[in-house]
């Protein structure tokens, strides 16, 4: 039979037994931390800076003149890998500042129990209408609260600036050609 060796636990000194070498030396961490800059944040109080080009919720965007962009082309719509977007395209009406642009989504939502936040919408989008912004956290109670309508995916996007206005060119220049101006 295999000898058994027993080993005996040292008994603690009277210092182990105070914990105080322990309490001394965590405190000396805590000390040596305190005053160097803290590297937390009393998240949502404070909240990081995003940096540009952060791909956060996708939003809908209107251009300086308060025009919805969205022409509802749907290409977005058919991108979007895991099937988050849908478009109802409507046109939009005669009479309306806007007539000349023809069509814009009479409903648009984005699931974003779907969305993977690829950026493809934005990608493909030819008028700059959709946008990943700086949103990062969503949450809701249901289901439902999840799917963005369009009155929230405006109210997440904003206003963002517009170099092209090329709806407003192409107005200028058929009113232009048919007082008898110059293409
Ligand atoms: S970010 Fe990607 S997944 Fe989300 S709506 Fe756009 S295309 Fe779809
Ligand atoms: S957001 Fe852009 S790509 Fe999507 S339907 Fe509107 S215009 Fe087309």
């Amino acid at each position: 039979m295999a000898e058994t060796k027993v080993i005996e636990r040292k008994p603690l000194s009277l210092s182990e037994r105070t914990y105080l070498p322990q309490i001394v030396s965590g405190l000396k961490t805590t000390i040596s931390q305190i005053f160097k800059p803290s590297v937390t944040l009393q998240y949502p109080e404070e909240r990081p800076p995003i940096p540009k080009g952060y791909r956060g919720v996708p939003t809908l965007v209107k251009d300086p003149n308060g025009r919805e962009k969205c022409v509802s082309c749907q290409l977005c719509e058919f991108v979007c890998p895991p099937r988050a977007i849908r478009i109802t395209p409507g046109e939009i009406p005669e009479g309306s500042e806007y007539e000349h642009v023809e069509k814009g989504p009479e409903e648009f939502e984005i699931n974003m129990l779907r969305c993977i936040y690829c950026g493809l919408c934005q990608e493909v989008c030819p008028e700059e209408a959709i946008f990943l912004q700086d949103v990062f956290s969503l949450s809701g109670y249901s289901r439902e609260e999840m799917v963005n309508d369009k009155k929230k995916l405006y109210e997440l996007g904003g206003t963002l600036p517009d170099e092209h206005f090329k709806w407003d060119k192409k107005k200028a220049a058929e009113e232009a050609a048919a007082a008898g101006g110059h293409h």
